[in-house]
C-alpha cells in the first residue's frame, strides 16, 4: 500500500459511515476553469435590519412578534416542513408506497445581531448556542412521537438561504431520515463485530497520520475525512465516544464551540468571503433505545471549489453515478491548516 499513489492517480475512497464511494481525479485538479462564477457579496450588514423577520422585536410574517432576545432565540417554524398533529395513514398499493410522516420544525436564532455570522462570534457566544442546541434536544428527544432531531444550518444565498441573520433550524421527526439510517447501519455493524466506535478508531488512525487534521483541543478534532466529497468538507468529532450532544458538559460545550467558531473562521480567510456551507450534527436516533453504536458528530459541506466565486456543482457523473472530487483531501487539508 503506498499513500502517495493517492496525490498522483484516480482512484474511489469509501466513506465508512455510509458505506458509499467517493470518485477522487487528483490528475484532474490543475485543468482551467471557465465555467459559472458566482457573485460575491461583501458588503457589510446593519446589526439590525427593520425587514428581517428573525430581528429581535421584528414582526414575521405569521404576525407574532419577535422578542428583543439577548442571546440566542427559537421559535417553531412558521412555514414547518413537518407538521406536528397531521393525519397518520399508510399506503401500499401494488409498487406505489407511502408512509404519513409527522415532526416538529424550529428555528434558532445565534445571536440578536443581524451582522454576524459563526465566524465571527466569541467561542463563549457560540456556546450559549451549543448549551440551547442541547436544551432543544433534550426536550425533542423526551417526545415519544420524535425518533430523530437533526440540527443544521445553511448559511449562505448560495446555499439557499433566503435570510442572511445568523440563525439554523432544528427538524425533528418519527421516523429516521436516509443519511442517518445509513450511518445507523454502518456503525452498528462496526460496533456489533469489534464492541468499538467505529468513528473512534477512525480518529486513532487519523491522530496518528496526522495528514488531515486541521485542529485539535481537549475533547475535539476537526479534520477532512479521508472519504470527504466537498472540496473543502469538514468534520468535528468529539475524542470520547459520546452518542449525542446531551453528553457534553459545559467545558466540553466551550470546546466544541472553539472548533466551531475555529473551522468557520479559517473557511472565512481561505477566499476571503463570508464562507457559505451547510451543516448539521449526526446523532443517535431518540427511539428510548441506548443506541452504543452511535458517535455523534458534525459535518460542514461548504460549495465553494477554488475561489469565493467558483462553486462545485454535483451534476452529471455525480447524479448519475457517484460523488466526484480533484484536488485531494490531503491537499484540501495543507490548505486550510496553513490558515487556522
Ligand atoms: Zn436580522
Amino acid at each position: 500500500m503506498n499513500h502517495t499513489d493517492l496525490q498522483d492517480f484516480s482512484h474511489k475512497r469509501y466513506n465508512i459511515l455510509t458505506g458509499e464511494w467517493v470518485l477522487v481525479s487528483p490528475h484532474r485538479a490543475k485543468r482551467p476553469w471557465q465555467g459559472q462564477n458566482e457573485a460575491v457579496s461583501n458588503t457589510a450588514r446593519p446589526a439590525y435590519d427593520e425587514t428581517c423577520y428573525l430581528c429581535a422585536g421584528n414582526t414575521r410574517i405569521n404576525g407574532e412578534i419577535n422578542p428583543k432576545y439577548q442571546d440566542v432565540f427559537v421559535f417553531t417554524n412558521d412555514f414547518a416542513a413537518l407538521q406536528k398533529d397531521s393525519k397518520s395513514f399508510s399506503i401500499k398499493d401494488g409498487l406505489l408506497v407511502a408512509e404519513s410522516e409527522t415532526g416538529i420544525c424550529k428555528v434558532i436564532c445565534f445571536s440578536p445581531d443581524h451582522s454576524k455570522s459563526l465566524a465571527n462570534m466569541s467561542a463563549k457566544d457560540i456556546q450559549k448556542v451549543v448549551l440551547v442546541w442541547q436544551k432543544e434536544f433534550k426536550e425533542l428527544s423526551e417526545n415519544p412521537n420524535i425518533n430523530y432531531v437533526q440540527i443544521f444550518e445553511n448559511k449562505g444565498a448560495v446555499m439557499g438561504c433566503s435570510n442572511p441573520h445568523p440563525h439554523g433550524q432544528i427538524w425533528s421527526q418519527s421516523t429516521l431520515p436516509n443519511e442517518v439510517d445509513k450511518k445507523n447501519t454502518q456503525q452498528l455493524a462496526y460496533y456489533n463485530k469489534n464492541n468499538r466506535s467505529l468513528l473512534g478508531d477512525y480518529l486513532a488512525q487519523e491522530l496518528e497520520k496526522q495528514e488531515r487534521i486541521i485542529f485539535e483541543n481537549r475533547s475535539f478534532v476537526v479534520l477532512i475525512p479521508f472519504w470527504a466529497v466537498w472540496p473543502f468538507e469538514t468534520m468535528i468529532v468529539p475524542k470520547k465516544q459520546q452518542s449525542n450532544i446531551l453528553e457534553l458538559n459545559n467545558d466540553e460545550a466551550l470546546e466544541y464551540a472553539e472548533a466551531i467558531s475555529v473551522i468557520t473562521k479559517t473557511y472565512d480567510k481561505l477566499f476571503n468571503t463570508s464562507f457559505p456551507y451547510s451543516s448539521g450534527i449526526h446523532q443517535a436516533p431518540t427511539n428510548g433505545n441506548a443506541n452504543a453504536h452511535w458517535h455523534w458528530h458534525m459535518s460542514f459541506y461548504p460549495p465553494l471549489l477554488r475561489s469565493a466565486t467558483v462553486k462545485k456543482f454535483m451534476v452529471g457523473y455525480e447524479m448519475f453515478g457517484s460523488p466526484q472530487r480533484d484536488i485531494t483531501a490531503e491537499i484540501a487539508t495543507k490548505m486550510i491548516r496553513d490558515l487556522v
